[in-house]
């Protein structure tokens, strides 16, 4: 079974690690309780950490069409500066985490949903866009895996998620060794993985490999094209492709009824009435059997740990096109 390293994670505190919301409430998600013992996970509060307090006068995004502003209408006070200062610090103060899950819809933490208010007192809002620190993750942090907590509930989202973080965690750790095997072993290890989101890149990265330069610049560009490769969803075509062409590994050594049924649940999938898991459960078992050890550890099989996969995804394919990143 696959060894995990833990990945950074900065996480909004109101979601579920302090009452620290502006009427003193707290946010409950399943989902980054079920990380907490395998995340490592980095609070941050935005409004609070810059003196702001709890309970506190609520605070709104406004652009009157030439500034964005953060600012606090009970009191008329403007956090502007304090918010993109606090911000800034903390991102250069945070250099080595694989990614984010903000807030939705705050005008500190939100990530594209926070309302935009045209005046200080204007009930009018004029569209909605990013909150300050949200806005600072997406500009300077914009290759990371970034999530609020509500998108999260979606369960293609939520694998997409995991999928990076532990892609980047484990990339992390061997960036830091700076060893050219270590560098490989991820390349061999994520093969099938990397395939299913698009082999072009994944030849790149193979290219990469076979360069002769110095190591850290190996690692740099390995690194782009793996940032790069994540930056598109997954897709289920290639998934498809990559356990038929498993299957042909195994045909010979297989019965006509395993077979059979084999072809079936992957016509299933493909339609889209069954789980990722029945045509993937079938081809693990023959790597079992056939005692297939370089397959068996294909993070393909298992990209994140199990705990973290719930009985109730039904892992159901779908096109690219459904997906808005
Ligand atoms: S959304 Fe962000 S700033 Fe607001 S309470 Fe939660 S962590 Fe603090």
């Amino acid at each position: 079974m696959n060894r995990f390293v833990k990945p950074r994670v900065v996480v909004s505190r109101c979601i579920g690690f302090e009452r620290c919301r502006y009427n003193g409430q707290i946010i409950s998600s399943d989902e980054v309780k079920e990380m907490r013992d395998h995340v490592d996970f980095l609070t941050v509060c935005p409004e609070s950490d810059i003196g702001l307090g709890v309970p506190r006068d609520p605070v709104r995004l406004v652009f009157n069409g030439e500034k964005r502003r953060l600012v606090q209408p009970n009191t008329g006070k403007d956090f502007t500066k304090n918010m993109v200062d606090y911000s800034e610090d903390f991102l250069t103060q945070n250099p080595d985490v694989d990614g984010f899950i903000l807030k939705s819809k705050s005008p500190s933490c939100g990530l594209k949903e926070t309302r935009i208010y045209t005046g200080i007192d204007d009930h009018s809002t004029r569209g909605k866009g990013p909150g300050f620190f949200g806005n600072e993750v997406l500009t300077r942090r914009p290759r990371k895996a970034i999530e609020t907590e509500g998108r999260l509930r979606n369960y293609q989202i939520r694998e997409h998620f995991l999928t990076k973080i532990y892609a980047f965690a484990d990339f992390r750790d061997r960036k830091g060794s700076q060893d050219l095997k270590k560098l490989k072993e991820f390349h061999d290890h994520n093969r099938l993985l990397f395939k299913s989101y698009d082999e072009e890149l994944y030849q790149k990265m193979d290219d990469v490999l076979e360069q002769n330069e110095d190591v850290s610049e190996l690692y740099d560009r390995y690194e782009d094209l793996l940032y790069e490769l994540f930056n598109q969803a997954p897709q289920c075509e290639s998934k498809i492709q990559i356990m038929d062409g498993l299957f042909q590994d195994f045909k010979d050594m297989i019965d006509k009824d395993e077979i059979a049924f084999f072809k079936e649940s992957l016509e299933d999938y493909k339609k889209g009435n069954t789980s990722l898991d029945v045509p993937l459960s079938i081809l693990y078992t023959w790597l079992l059997r056939f005692k297939d050890a370089n397959l068996k550890d294909q993070s393909f099989f298992f990209p994140y740990p199990k705990d973290l996969v719930r009985l109730e995804d039904v892992r159901t394919c779908i096109s690219r096109d459904y997906w808005n990143f």
